[in-house]
């Protein structure tokens, strides 16, 4: 009986329909099915790759296994020798695949953040909380994947055995997260932690900590501000 071959197969896996005839095989022999279901799920796992995921040189145990696995290695017979570019189109047809998810990923990062001017995603004013005479401005920014909060209270004054500490809070401030502090002129310019979801975190909030070895949020707030997100 005649195999599908590997280029159609290749084809089919990375979502063409299949020829009436590949289709008519396909429904009747296990060895081209479960050759589809192996480029199939090469496809999907490139699919899969998202911003998240960064590219790493694999070990060289990986590339081993894969010219092993397509008959590559050195000293092949002349079965191997004539599979050759047969094996070299699937691995070609895998990185398409893989290139395809990479190049949307790359897309997205640079029409977000036009590379290199940071993109501002929300700001707001930062009024005093209780009778404290100050205000300020907070801004979130996202360059590539970093997304950084920056925050300005000019004319704090200083504390005594203390500290400004940062804050990003649920809009109820019923969850408060501590992520940074303000140098000594009021300013501070804050990493946040990746996967750190702004819209779920919409109050900034600035509090005088001390150094009482207390992780939590002193209620002694001075600034605060409600992001639009
Ligand atoms: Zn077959």
């Amino acid at each position: 009986m005649e195999h599908c071959n590997d280029d159609d197969l290749s084809i089919i896996a990375l979502g063409e329909p299949a020829s009436p005839a590949d289709e008519a095989h396909l429904q009747q022999c296990p060895r081209c099915q479960s050759r589809l279901d192996q480029l199939s799920a090469v496809v999907s796992t490139a699919r899969q790759i998202d911003a998240k995921d960064g590219l790493m040189t694999p070990p060289p145990a990986v590339w081993d296994a894969i010219a092993d696995e397509l008959d590559m290695q050195p000293g092949v017979t002349s079965l191997n020798s004539r599979r050759r570019p047969r094996s070299g189109w699937l691995l070609a047809a895998a990185a398409a695949a893989v290139g395809v998810a990479i190049g949307s990923v790359a897309t997205i990062g640079v029409t977000s953040t036009g590379e290199t001017s940071p993109a501002v995603l929300a700001e707001v004013g930062l009024e005093p909380v209780g009778d404290q005479a100050v205000s300020g401005a907070a801004r979130i920014e996202r360059v590539g994947a970093t997304t950084t909060l920056s925050v300005e209270v000019p004319g704090l004054p200083a504390v005594d055995d203390g500290y400004y500490e940062v804050w990003m809070a649920t809009a109820d401030a019923g969850t408060m997260v501590a992520v940074g502090t303000l140098d000594a002129d009021g300013t501070g310019s804050i990493t946040l932690p990746g996967g750190m979801d702004v819209a779920e975190f919409p109050l900034v909030d600035v509090s005088i900590e001390h150094f009482d070895g207390d992780a939590g949020h002193s209620a002694d707030s001075v600034v605060r501000g409600l992001l639009a997100t």
